[in-house]
């Protein structure tokens, strides 16, 4: 039986097998198939302590993994199809094999959100995306469409004003929840336009995005807006579908923690950090923090 199985490969999953690998715990992280997390659909990270002129977020993500593994983080691409309680510990079930340890770290993270809007499945990839990061290049000269008002709408639609020429930020509301800083730099480029107190009802096109329908919700009324791409940034869904009932969640979904420390869940010996178990922060470095609570919590956890 091993003691201390990480899933998750994003800043939370490697600081929790930083921590767990200098405290002797030889973990087992496993990163899915694809690792890094969100950072890795990131360009720029300007917030995050220790890079003083920002850092590419697949850059930060290798160093993050280079330090895991040098303290003995044994990194596995395997994806975590289940978890099952035994005695003394857990079984997972991974996409090979079947592993046994007695403690496990969540920080699974989680999933950018979809509209659920007419058109949007069949044309995913075809102008539809929730990256503009990995999509953004394809629209070069072009116009396209930012749902949403938080942060990652602020930051797909300046990245995305590198390769359109005019970017069109469609929001629900008539104010943005993005930081200040953020808002201002999109409300003063004069190739982003925003749409205030408006929604996207269906994305149309035959094999590719060639226009959307907007719906204005003061008025009620609709009408069609001729567009290459929609680009989404409406959230995010925590990822914990492959614990079926194991543990508490809360009423949005995310994992319930803090039940004897910060990062304990309501089943002894898991512990969770990072996005899966936080809708309010969601920020590498609050991830990374809580995967160091996670590790030390681990420890703890195995020392009684
Ligand atoms: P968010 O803050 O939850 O914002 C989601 C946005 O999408 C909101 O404006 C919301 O509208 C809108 N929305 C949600 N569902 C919608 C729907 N069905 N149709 C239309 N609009 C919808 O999410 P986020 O922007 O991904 O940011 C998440 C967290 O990460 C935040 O804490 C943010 O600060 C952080 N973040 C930070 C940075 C950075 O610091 N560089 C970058 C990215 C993200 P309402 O406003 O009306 O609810």
């Amino acid at each position: 039986m091993h003691e201390v199985a990480i899933i998750g490969s994003g800043p939370a999953g490697y600081t929790a097998g930083v921590y767990a690998g200098r405290a002797n715990l030889k973990p087992i992280l496993f990163e899915g198939l694809e690792s890094g997390g969100q950072l890795m659909l990131t360009t720029d990270v300007e917030n995050y302590p220790g890079f003083e002129d920002g850092i590419m977020g697949p850059e930060l993500m290798q160093v993050f993994k280079k330090q895991a593994q040098r303290f003995g983080t044994e990194i596995k691409t395997e994806t975590v199809d289940s978890i099952e309680r035994i005695d003394d510990g857990f079984s997972l079930k991974t996409s090979k094999e079947t592993y046994q340890f007695k403690t496990v770290i969540l920080s699974t993270g989680a999933s950018a959100k979809w509209l659920g809007v007419k058109g949007e499945k069949e044309l995913q990839g075809y102008g539809v995306s929730a990256c503009a990061t990995c999509d953004g290049f394809f629209f070069k000269d072009l116009e396209v469409v930012v749902v949403g008002g938080g942060d990652s709408a602020m930051e797909e639609a300046l990245f995305l004003t590198k390769f359109a020429k005019k970017v069109h930020v469609v929001h629900r509301r008539d104010s943005f929840r993005a930081s200040k800083i953020m808002q201002d730099r999109v409300l003063n480029h004069e190739q982003i336009n925003v749409l205030w107190n408006k929604e996207i009802t269906e994305i149309k096109g035959d094999k590719k995005v060639s226009s959307v329908t907007i719906k204005n919700l003061i008025e009620n009324t609709e009408e069609d807006m001729n567009i290459d791409g929609v680009f989404l940034a409406i959230g995010h869904t925590p990822n914990v579908s492959f614990l079926e009932g194991l543990l508490e969640l809360d009423d949005k979904g995310y994992i319930k923690t803090g039940f004897t420390t910060d990062t304990s869940t309501s089943v002894p010996g898991i512990f969770a950090a990072g996005d899966v178990a936080d809708s309010i922060y969601r920020q590498a470095i609050t991830a990374a923090g809580t995967g160091c609570q996670a590790a030390i919590d681990a420890e703890r956890w195995l020392d009684n």
